[in-house]
């Protein structure tokens, strides 16, 4: 059997571990024993697990492996964030990125769920690269891994080197839906990361059917790419609006909250550019719009790339945005910049690494909306 054929344990939920050990006619608890292995002590191999019988070691070393992808590069600024661009299944250009944001005592992770994105929002550089290809499972908890392991040995008794993951890398995760939520699933395990949900936040751009969904298999945080507070001017920026208008979205946000078991908010992100989605009348009408949402506001300032056709706000005019919204009672965060000194970003640096003769501008901006 060569590597390739191996079943790959790093992306299997724990659903789908269990099932994996019954398959090949093992005890249940196998599988709870190998997942802390691999999520919690970070093994790489079946050797390490001491309290597995060799037999079963030996077994498990001819049909399975755990296998996390290739990592290309990694930056750590000096500020703390850490950046990594990693190769996924399909060489060169299948490349991906994850960026560690520390701040206090959280730390959280931005993590991409594809490579490229089909939905072609105009601000995006992302959207610009097109579609390429879907995450497996193991290479989206694998940046998590990835990112935990560049600590030093993984030691589930120390102190916790990622609080926070946001699914707000390259790529709209409900695109990508199941291996989306088995990653999430793992974030969230008590034998794996052990992270709250309230601290693992999806992104998506509006894709409404799976919102519906979502809410069936899993209750993390849900943040809405919004950009725009009419349909008019959010067809232009987020085509897939053009299918699920903002009343359906707000609708299927509602249904999230109405059927989470505790009381939470939607973070509504809001990316500011200059002259088009930044005025007076349209924070007046965004105010309007989510009045009855349970939500907090993020605005993320834009974050330039060459012919991109949109311009960064000042920070006069996000600030002026931002009180006509405070002043009305909503919480609204304004996203800042970190890591410049090592280009750290989500979405828009593997474009850079793929192209760097056309880059014209240096810096790029940080997500961050979790608690
Ligand atoms: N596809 C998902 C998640 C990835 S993008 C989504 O769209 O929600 C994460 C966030 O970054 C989104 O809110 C997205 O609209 C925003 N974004 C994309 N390009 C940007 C840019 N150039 N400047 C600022 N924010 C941007
Ligand atoms: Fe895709 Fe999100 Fe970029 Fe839109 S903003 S193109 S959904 S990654």
């Amino acid at each position: 059997m060569t590597d390739t054929q191996k079943t790959n344990l790093l992306g299997l939920s724990p659903e789908k571990l269990v099932a994996f050990f019954e398959s090949i006619g093992e005890k249940k608890f196998r599988a709870t024993q190998v997942m802390k292995w691999i999520h919690q002590k970070g093994a790489e191999s079946f050797d390490e697990m001491t309290d597995v019988s060799k037999k079963l070691r030996a077994k498990l070393e001819g049909i399975c492996e755990i296998r996390a992808p290739e990592i290309v590069t990694q930056n750590i600024s000096t500020d703390g964030t850490r950046k990594w661009i990693i190769r996924t299944e399909g060489g060169n250009n299948n490349c991906v990125e994850a960026v560690l944001i520390p701040d206090g005592d959280r730390a959280t992770l931005c993590v991409s769920s594809q490579v490229g994105c089909s939905l072609d929002c105009s601000f995006c550089s992302t959207g610009k690269q097109g579609f390429n290809r879907n995450l497996t499972a193991a290479e989206i908890i694998g940046q998590v891994w990835i990112a935990i392991k560049s600590f030093g040995p993984m030691d589930p008794n120390g102190p916790r080197r990622v609080t926070n993951v946001v699914m707000m890398g390259m790529g709209e995760p409900l695109m990508n839906f199941e291996p989306v939520v088995d990653a999430m699933t793992l974030m969230m395990h008590d034998n794996a990361y052990g992270l709250s949900k309230r601290r693992v936040t999806l992104s998506t751009s509006g894709v409404v059917p799976r919102i519906y969904d979502l809410v069936k298999r899993t209750d993390v945080s849900l943040a809405v790419s919004l950009h725009a507070p009419n349909n008019e001017l959010r067809n232009e920026l987020v085509p897939i609006n053009k299918k699920y208008p903002i009343e359906e979205l707000l609708a299927a946000c509602q249904h999230y909250l109405d059927n989470l078991p505790d009381k939470r908010h939607i973070t509504i992100e809001y990316t500011v550019m200059a002259g088009v989605n930044d005025q007076e009348e349209h924070a007046r009408q965004l105010s309007k719009l989510l009045e009855n949402l349970e939500c907090k506001i993020n605005l993320i300032p834009f974050n330039p790339f060459p012919h991109s056709g949109y311009d960064k706000p000042s920070n006069n005019q996000t600030r002026r945005f931002q009180k006509i919204l405070a002043d009305d009672g909503y919480t609204v965060t304004v996203r800042t910049t970190r890591g410049d000194d090592i280009d750290a970003a989500c979405g828009q640096l593997v474009g850079d690494f793929m192209d760097k003769t056309r880059r014209s501008q240096k810096y790029i901006e940080l997500r961050q909306v979790a608690e």
